[in-house]
């Protein structure tokens, strides 16, 4: 097959990694790719949320698969183009989508079918937002509806400060996507990402991960677009899993074929695990980054066969090879980060570290002038490793991060301390 991948950062990367590996890729493209994936793949130019410039590097290149990695393209209706034109994509329509722009929609979905996630007002005034907040009181969620870069969620412990964010919603400050707002019980618990293969009819698990949004150790300082993540998570047992899979996302797959808007791609459930009891925070409608690296890294080649059966709808003979292994990533970024950082320092050091089956550095933003690799991001690498424990795994990772010469660079030291405490 040749295979395209839509994306350029480290998620990107550890697919094309995980694909290369596999027998059945004759070529892959990534589109604009990094400095990293050029190691490994060709990368174009491209605008890949325009679907003409994507079906036409598809029809000049022969490309039999495309892989859309982030949300954007998918909100666009990229794949929707694809498929129309007779490309095998993997990846939602963006109908289903939804499931990630519109928080609102997420909801109405969860309420028609009965899943488990925190009770909801759905607003377009602001008036009736206050009313809400006043007769409900905090501790309380305020959520912009649609995509706001990880950013439209306000968790306000005071009345007063949901009454703000409702205000700087609807005064503009999420744009476009704060025009509606969603209202949301607090949950209590802990956080932990289940991934799930769908194909529009069958659902597959491919594996479970945690996060760590906020900038500092012990999840401290503002939040990030992920410091680390490691995999599996081991609060999201086989037992907490199998309900989630039952009771919140097989439910919410057939509402959505049921509505005509079949599911097709990764579902990633995002969700809040209390008493044992799992209850849905959020759906995206792509991997995770960094969880995305974690799940490669354990998957190796595999990942593109279970994708392109996503995509085939073959998904009910499907199985995925689970290794009882454990992988973790320690994102490094600019110095700075998530607040103003400096782009163009020099990365060292990176080509003496091992790259094999257990131990990789995706690049997330980098970029290569004069053989050098320099920092042209927030998120810049993705140190990852995997192990047979997930102490020997983090002892493995940070080995690497300690070998990795770069002045303008940072990392939390504590990845996956939730699991090894
Ligand atoms: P979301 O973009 O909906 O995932 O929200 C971002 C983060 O806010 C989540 O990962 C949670 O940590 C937190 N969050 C969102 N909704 C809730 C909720 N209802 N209760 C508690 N925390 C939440």
């Amino acid at each position: 097959m040749n295979i395209l991948i839509l994306g350029g950062g480290g998620r990107e990367h550890a697919l094309a990694w995980a694909v290369v590996q596999n027998p059945k890729c004759d070529r892959l493209i990534v589109a604009p790719g990094n400095a990293g994936i050029a190691t490994m793949a060709e990368c174009a130019t491209l605008d890949i949320e325009d679907g003409s410039a994507v079906i036409a590097l598809v029809e000049e290149e022969s490309i039999d698969f495309v892989i859309v990695g982030p949300e954007a393209p998918l909100a666009a209706g990229v794949a929707d183009r694809l498929r129309d034109a007779g490309v095998l994509v993997f990846g939602p329509s963006a109908a289903a989508a939804q499931l990630e722009a519109s928080k609102a929609f997420t909801k109405e979905i969860c309420d028609a079918c009965g899943a488990n996630t925190a009770a909801y007002g759905h607003f377009t005034d602001a008036a009736a937002a206050r009313a809400y907040v006043q007769q409900q009181g905090a501790p309380i969620v305020v959520k912009a509806d649609g995509l706001a870069a990880g950013k439209g969620v306000i968790i306000a412990e005071t009345v007063a400060e949901a009454e703000a964010a409702i205000d700087d919603m609807f005064g503009g400050a999420f744009g476009g996507a704060g025009a509606e707002v969603v209202i949301e019980e607090f949950m209590e618990g802990e956080e932990a990402s289940f991934f799930v293969l769908c194909d529009g009819t069958d659902v597959l698990p491919m594996g479970t991960a945690q996060d760590h949004k906020r900038v500092g150790d012990g999840d401290t300082g503002p939040n990030t677009g992920g410091m680390g993540a490691y995999s599996p998570a081991l609060v999201l047992t086989d037992a907490i899993a199998q309900v989630a899979l039952d009771q919140i996302i097989k439910p919410c797959m057939d509402e959505m074929a049921k509505r005509g808007m079949p599911y097709q791609g990764i579902l990633y459930a995002g969700l809040m695990i209390k008493d044992g009891v799992p209850r849905l925070v959020e759906y995206n409608v792509r991997f995770g980054d960094p969880e995305c690296q974690v799940l490669m890294m354990r998957l190796g080649a595999q990942a593109l066969d279970l994708m392109h059966a996503a995509a085939q709808g073959r998904l009910a003979g499907a199985r995925v090879n689970w290794a009882d292994d454990h992988a973790i990533t320690v994102v490094m970024a600019a110095k700075g980060y998530p607040d103003a950082y400096e782009k163009g320092t020099v990365i060292n050091g990176l080509d003496a570290l091992p790259e094999d089956s257990s131990n990789m550095v995706f690049h997330a933003g980098t970029k290569r002038e004069s053989g050098k690799f320099i920092a042209n991001g927030g998120r810049v690498l993705n140190v990852t490793a995997r192990g047979a424990s997930l102490a020997e795994a983090r002892d493995r990772a940070y080995a690497m991060v300690d070998a990795v010469d770069w002045d303008g660079g940072f990392c939390r030291r504590d990845i996956g301390w939730r699991a090894l405490d």
